[in-house]
């Protein structure tokens, strides 16, 4: 079922595989009809994940990229919708022309030639493919939807050869706690199931809040035909990072190894991960991060998954900085009903404003930005969280009722704006169009956040973007135009900007512009803001979140988090 730990379990596969000398990269396979993550409501399916080249996306693909610390291109994320529209739309194309285009074969077949495409990477101009492909069909086993997937692989095992697959069955085992026993009846029915649509499971990974005992290894043994050896704990854990390292003690990876007849070729070092794995279990400080957002209820059930990447992220920085982060999260309209709750704000070792759309709790946010700058509490604002410190900034020098139009399209402040050639999109009511998704290139000043920059991730982007050299349209889609220095490479993902036309009177409040981007029409954005007075007060319009891996935090959160320790 979802939210049992897939992802994880798929992204830790990977990395067990990676450690084991061999290339991977991982596939996700949504059954829903949405074309993708970018519609979908965050609150019940999480937070939505952005890839380099644009892709919005199921969040699993995030912990793909943390786990491998490689970047997941969005072709490798499949949906039944994205299925169905290539096919109708090949077929309005007329290339099918007098066949009758049906289920099967034609489903399964363009299934397959998803999952082939995301198998292959470029390399100096050469088609390759990686060793491994980790698939993960998401949904539950017997759900209508994800038949066509199930069939699919299927089909593929027939094609490539049984001894190239290997099918892992993720599964539940619950505890009632009226009893106090682990069940293992969900896992043979889930089995039985699978094997209606032909597959075998090869592995079989238990999800429990406990270790499986070898009492139930041998009744799955036995009612499912699975060899207790292949039948594999995965009990909860304090961090998704010990997963791999809980695998790897039931030798998981060699077992795999086994069934593909493959020898590992390089013998896996897990000392740096095991490092920062007992520092986010046992840190040396710890502290508490306020992270102040727009949290909606579904029936009784909030979902803190909403920021998952702002968590992980501040996981990773807390890592490398040997602090333990606690995340409260705090409902920002709290502030709005009653203002003198701001002060239950001092708590808090530091103030995150996360990404967010539309006006509720905005005015809410914009209290706690002034009182993380009039307090000279750490702060971090990310997208929105920057554009409303520039709104309370402008506030601050005298400009009333300054906002974005996001909020109020009639202010006489408009600070944060869309742009005259996004409004166009915006009038045609291409919505999607008018956002600005995926990396994109920010030249910084000497600041605060180059130094940060500095530190880590400048020289690794310099790289990518020598490696880029030859792909003018990579360059010119990232936006490095020219030879500047001190160039880096974000994710982003909103609509609206700081309106050019403010940026000068706003430097009067001490707000430095530290980093832009540099539009081909000559417009210059800003990406970065800071206070160079403050203890620590930055604010960036990307979301640096999504390339924090661990064992390379992102500088902002890293710089964040030590501030805060401080
Ligand atoms: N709503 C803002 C925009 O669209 C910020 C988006 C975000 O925080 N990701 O520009």
């Amino acid at each position: 079922m979802s939210g049992v730990g897939k992802g994880t379990a798929t992204a830790s596969i990977g990395r067990i595989l990676k450690e084991h000398g061999f290339s991977v990269t991982a596939v996700k396979i949504d059954p829903y009809i949405n074309y993708d993550a970018g519609t979908l409501r965050p609150t019940e399916h999480g937070e939505v994940w952005v890839t380099d080249d644009g892709g919005e996306i199921d969040q699993d693909l995030g912990n793909y990229e943390r786990f491998l610390d490689i970047d997941i291109p969005r072709k490798n994320n499949i949906t039944t919708g994205q299925i169905y529209k290539e096919i109708i739309d090949r077929e309005r194309k007329g290339e099918f022309l007098g066949q009758t285009v049906q289920f099967i074969p034609h489903v399964p077949e363009e299934i397959k030639r998803r999952i082939k495409e995301a198998a292959q990477y470029t390399e100096q101009g050469a088609s390759r493919y990686h060793d491994f492909v980790l698939l993960e069909i998401g949904g539950t086993v017997g759900d209508y939807e994800n038949l066509p997937f199930l069939f699919a692989t299927k089909s593929l095992e027939v094609e490539i050869g049984r001894e190239n697959v290997c099918h892992i069955l993720v599964t539940y085992m619950p505890i009632p706690s009226h009893i106090s026993e682990m069940k293992t009846k969900p896992t043979q029915q889930a089995i039985r199931t699978l094997n209606e649509a032909g597959i075998f499971p090869d592995f079989v990974l238990c999800r429990a809040t406990r270790p499986l005992d070898d009492v139930r290894k041998k009744k799955i043994e036995t009612y499912a035909n699975i060899p207790s050896d292949r039948i594999i704990s995965a009990p909860d854990i304090k961090t998704i990072y010990e997963i791999p390292l809980n695998f790897e003690k039931e030798r998981l990876g060699k077992k795999i190894l086994e069934r593909f007849g493959l020898q590992p070729r390089k013998v896996p070092d897990w000392n740096r991960w095991n490092k920062f794995v007992s520092r986010i279990e046992n840190p040396s400080s710890r502290i508490t991060i306020a992270i102040v957002g727009k949290y909606v209820d579904i029936g009784d059930y909030a979902l803190a998954d909403s920021y998952i990447s702002v968590n992980q992220a501040l996981e990773h920085a807390g890592a490398a900085a040997d602090a333990g982060v606690d995340i409260k999260w705090v409902d920002s309209k709290l502030f709005e009903k009653d203002r003198s709750r701001l002060q239950e704000l001092k708590n808090y070792s530091g103030i995150i404003i996360p990404g967010g759309f539309g006006s509720s709790g905005v005015e809410g946010k914009i209290a706690a930005i002034k009182f993380a700058r009039e307090n000279d509490v750490p702060f971090l604002g990310l997208c929105y969280g920057l554009q409303l410190a520039v709104i309370e900034a402008a506030r601050s020098i005298g400009m009333d009722g300054a906002n974005t139009t996001e909020v109020d399209g009639k202010t006489k402040y408009p600070v944060i704006d869309v742009l005259p050639a996004q409004k166009q999109i915006l009038q045609q009511h291409l919505y999607g169009g008018s956002m600005r998704l995926g990396a994109y290139a920010a030249v910084l000043e000497n600041s605060r956040v180059l130094d940060l920059y500095k530190r880590s991730r400048l020289s690794k982007d310099k790289e990518r973007i020598t490696k880029l050299s030859a792909d003018k349209t990579q360059l010119f889609r990232l936006g490095i135009l020219n030879k500047a220095k001190n160039v880096i490479l974000e994710r982003h993902r909103h609509r609206y900007e700081v309106n050019p036309k403010f940026a000068r009177p706003l430097e009067k409040s001490g707000l430095v512009f530290s980093g832009h981007h540099l539009r081909t029409d000559k417009t210059k954005l800003m990406e970065f803001i800071e206070l160079p007075k403050h203890r620590f007060f930055i604010g960036t319009q990307a979301h640096p979140e999504f390339k924090s891996r661990l064992g390379d935090p992102a500088p902002l959160f890293l710089g964040f988090v030590e501030a805060c320790r401080e």
